[in-house]
């Protein structure tokens, strides 16, 4: 099963007038501390708040009208994209989530009608949970990441921002599962092959950097973390992402909750936006100077702005934030 460009370009005409075209912003303040100028696309401003409409939406389109219904589990952003696209065709949709999911997450799903089941305190388990409906019930499975319409799905994304700034020189992607790298990267390599595209996460539980570096896909223990979007497996019996990201993605950098908790306040204050941790990781990869020199425009996606908003005012308000185990030290914006 291999996906090409013209997947991504049926994609973009399936989701067309649902999925926003979502503009591309330059960060004046990222730009001057990079030296480079700094591009945002704002995938914040879909309607469901996120960029996994895109490919939800591209795959529930392939479900038959008169299925019993789909399932998927989730982080919390693929499910509301999920759930808008069952809502929108008519169909039941089960959102299966482990207990790690912030409740912001949980409650949009609900809001869109979706039945929500909590399984276990992993991605893992969450997945056992719609694995076994779609067995049990006939639910058609939607995965978050490892299904060649989602990567499609994705990669419009790529396009997008090729047609509004064909001089970028370099995307900082956010990276969990892989299916927005790999499908972001592979359109924009159809377009323009010398661009760089990095994948941008944490440095704890980062499952996708781990399995690459292995030559395999391997299992990482999953941790809280500012960037919630951002956790859970790639899958030990990975059929897609893992083999794009690997032979796709230029570099791989890890940022820190610290870096993380700071790149939300620079695009608070200086950007005026709202985002989540998963979101910011691009900034907070060029705020710490973890990134090569390149020549020409660099842009990220801010991925979602579904952010459990007592963390987000704690970050902006300079408090600690206490996220299960993990405790991230508090600081004035700027201190
Ligand atoms: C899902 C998600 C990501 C990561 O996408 P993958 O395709 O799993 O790599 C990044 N940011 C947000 C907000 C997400 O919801």
């Amino acid at each position: 099963m291999t996906i090409d460009l013209a997947d991504i370009l049926a994609a973009r005409a399936t989701i067309a007038g649902v999925a926003a075209r979502t503009p591309l912003v330059p960060s004046l303040h990222v730009g001057a501390i990079s030296g480079n100028e700094f591009l945002l696309k704002l995938e914040t401003t879909q309607p469901i708040g996120a960029f996994k409409l895109r490919g939800a939406l591209n795959a529930v389109a392939a479900v038959p009208a008169d299925a019993p219904g789909v399932t998927c589990c989730s982080t919390g952003n693929h499910g509301r994209g999920v759930a808008y696209a069952a809502r929108a065709k008519g169909l039941r949709a089960v959102i299966c989530m482990s207990s790690l999911v912030p409740q912001a997450k949980v409650e949009g799903i609900h809001a869109l009608g979706a039945e929500v089941r909590i399984a276990g305190r992993s991605q893992d388990d969450a997945h056992a949970e719609s694995r076994r409906l779609a067995r049990e019930e006939g639910l058609a499975e939607i995965s978050p990441f490892d299904d060649p319409l989602v990567i499609a799905g994705q990669g419009t994304i790529g396009l997008e921002m090729l047609e509004d700034r064909p001089d970028l020189a370099a995307i900082l992607v956010p990276l969990s599962g892989g299916g927005l790298a790999a499908g972001v990267a592979l359109a924009a390599k159809a377009v323009k092959p010398s661009i760089k595209v990095i994948g941008v996460t944490m440095d704890r539980g980062a499952a996708m950097y781990a399995s690459v570096r292995a030559g395999r896909p391997v299992e990482v223990e999953e941790v809280a973390s500012l960037a919630d979007s951002l956790g859970g497996g790639i899958g030990l019996e990975n059929r897609l992402t893992f083999a794009m990201c690997r032979d796709l993605l230029d570099d791989y950098v890890l940022v820190t909750e610290d870096e993380i908790y700071g790149a939300m306040q620079t695009l608070y204050f200086e950007d005026r936006m709202v985002a989540e941790g998963a979101s910011v990781v691009g900034i907070a990869a060029m705020q710490a100077g973890k990134l090569p020199a390149f020549k020409g425009p660099v842009a990220t996606i801010l991925t979602g702005r579904n952010v459990d908003m007592t963390s987000f005012t704690d970050v902006v308000a300079g408090r600690d934030v206490r996220l299960g185990d993990v405790e991230v030290k508090g600081r004035s914006y700027g201190a």
